[in-house]
């Protein structure tokens, strides 16, 4: 239990309003967990109207002392937003205003709470894009996607949030508000403090409202699946793409486990065999990327792609695109015990060994790994399908996880592509960051938080002694 008593939560009503603070056991289960299976109950769950409560609300609580989580829908894959250490959970969700959408800048101003799906509608409307498009989106929240820095399905082409990110009003752990980046399109003064915050998973401010860029909707989309015997041939094709010097705007793919997996699930048959599936859609104007299209699917058959459904209408995308989306329901039904989910990225030309590196890694762990993700990115999410309430097959996951991240680690690849640290890879992060980067980011914390009262014991394991 946090330092938390009667005269707090007195405070707490009098910044949020009676009906916006809750201490009832049905409310703050709702507020401890994400879409992991971890959980922890917070002692209080307040819901945001306005930045003004959320710097009294910092204020509060650093100088008592309290724990804050900033959350959004609670969908992170790494616990970034589970109360572990008690305290407040800040539900962000109610902060929802679309404030504007700039035509002449090619930007939306936003508040942290609106779901991702619907700034993409509302830019649509306008003629415009908002790239970043995670799994998650029609759920996640854009404050949970900037402090993750979500990626998604078109970052071969448009980049992760990252890119979007303009300028930030955020309140600081100690209930200052500051500002961060501006509406110019290129900002080189000063450190850059927008940068700093994109990723950060909570831990070193909240924000409140958000520029983000937006760009012209593309005119026109067109899909293909291509079916291959093995990984190899698949990856041959991917590199081969790109030196054709075409940009897809999704080049997502599916190893051999992976296509077994989905094989029951899909409304179209997949052909026997399949070692392999490549899934490449491009966008922009019609004559171009049909033209570019054909070009992609000859290259795929000259790496040894044995059939191939092309998709030139809508309603054939959609079909392209049930595949890939059969991939989630598919696992869970294969393994209803769990899976452990990681997102590896390496270097696009690494992808190969990589992938042959887990084959190995599995046949050694007797765990089977289901790898599919963005073929584009060099991004993999690696599944290592295990009943996690057995706890020697749990033993054997983890540690066939340890060996993948090695592995990445001397591809020179990263341990997160797209879904961050949480407490989720704490325990591995210093394979991949020495410990003098490691304390400089840790006095960066301190330096935002230094009661460390903003979302306590995330990214960082604990300093050696
Ligand atoms: C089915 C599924 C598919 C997914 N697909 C993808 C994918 O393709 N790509 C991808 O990158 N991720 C994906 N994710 C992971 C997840 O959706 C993203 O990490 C997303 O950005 C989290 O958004 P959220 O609103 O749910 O944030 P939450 O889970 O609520 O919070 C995540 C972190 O953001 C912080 N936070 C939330 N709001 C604020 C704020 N206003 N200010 C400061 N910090 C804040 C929290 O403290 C926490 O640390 C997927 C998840 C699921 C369940």
């Amino acid at each position: 239990m946090a330092n938390i008593d009667e005269e707090f939560k007195k405070r707490l009503v009098e910044i949020f309003g009676r009906e916006n603070v809750s201490d009832e056991m049905e409310e703050r289960i709702c507020a401890s967990y994400d879409a992991t299976r971890r959980s922890a109950l917070p002692d209080a769950v307040v819901r945001a109207q306005n930045a003004g409560q959320i710097c009294e609300l910092m204020k509060l609580c650093n100088e008592r002392r309290v724990p804050v989580y900033a959350q959004g829908a609670c969908t992170g894959l790494v616990g970034a937003a589970v109360p572990f250490e008690g305290g407040v959970a800040l539900d962000m969700t109610g902060m929802k205003r679309i404030i504007e959408i700039d035509r002449r800048n090619l930007t939306a101003t936003v508040e942290p709470g609106v779901v991702t799906a619907d700034l993409q509608k509302e830019a649509e409307k306008a003629g415009l894009f908002y790239p970043p498009d995670p799994a998650s989106n029609a759920f996640s929240t854009l404050g949970g996607n900037v402090a993750q820095g979500a990626g998604g399905l078109r970052c071969i082409k448009y980049g992760v949030t990252r890119e979007y990110v303009l300028a930030l009003d955020v309140v600081l752990p100690t209930g200052e508000l500051i500002r961060t980046g501006s509406l110019a399109v290129k900002d080189v003064t000063g450190y850059d403090l927008t940068a700093l915050m994109v990723g950060s998973e909570g831990t070193l401010g909240i924000f409140t409202r958000m520029v983000l860029r937006l760009l012209p909707l593309p005119e026109e989309i067109v899909t293909s699946l291509c079916y291959f015997r093995d990984v190899e041939n698949a990856m041959d094709a991917v590199s081969a793409i790109i030196a054709a010097k075409i940009i897809p705007r999704a080049l997502e793919f599916m190893d051999d486990e992976c296509a077994r997996s989905v094989q029951s699930e899909q409304e179209f048959d997949m052909p026997p065999d399949t070692g392999a599936v490549l899934l490449i859609e491009l966008d922009g104007k019609r004559a171009l990327i049909e033209g570019e299209m054909k070009r992609c699917v000859e290259i795929c058959r000259s790496c040894g792609a044995f059939e191939v459904f092309e998709a030139y209408s809508e309603e054939d995308c959609e079909k392209a695109w049930s595949v890939r989306r059969a991939i989630s329901p598919a696992l869970y039904n294969i393994s209803p015990g769990g899976k452990i989910n990681e997102d590896v990225c390496v270097p696009r030309s690494e992808l190969t060994k990589l992938l042959h590196a887990v084959k190995e890694i599995s046949r050694k762990h007797e765990v089977k790994i289901v790898c599919f993700g963005h073929a584009g990115d060099g991004n993999v999410h690696v599944n290592a399908l295990v009943d996690l309430s057995d706890e020697s097959e749990a033993e054997r996951g983890h540690a066939a996880i340890r060996e993948v991240f090695e592995t990445v680690v001397s591809l020179n690849g990263t341990l997160s592509g797209e879904h961050g640290v949480g407490v989720a890879k704490q325990s591995y992060l210093s394979m991949q960051i020495p410990e003098r980067e490691m304390d400089i980011m840790r006095r960066i914390k301190r330096l935002f938080d230094p009661n460390n009262i903003l979302n306590p014991g995330k990214i960082f394991p604990p300093a050696p002694e």
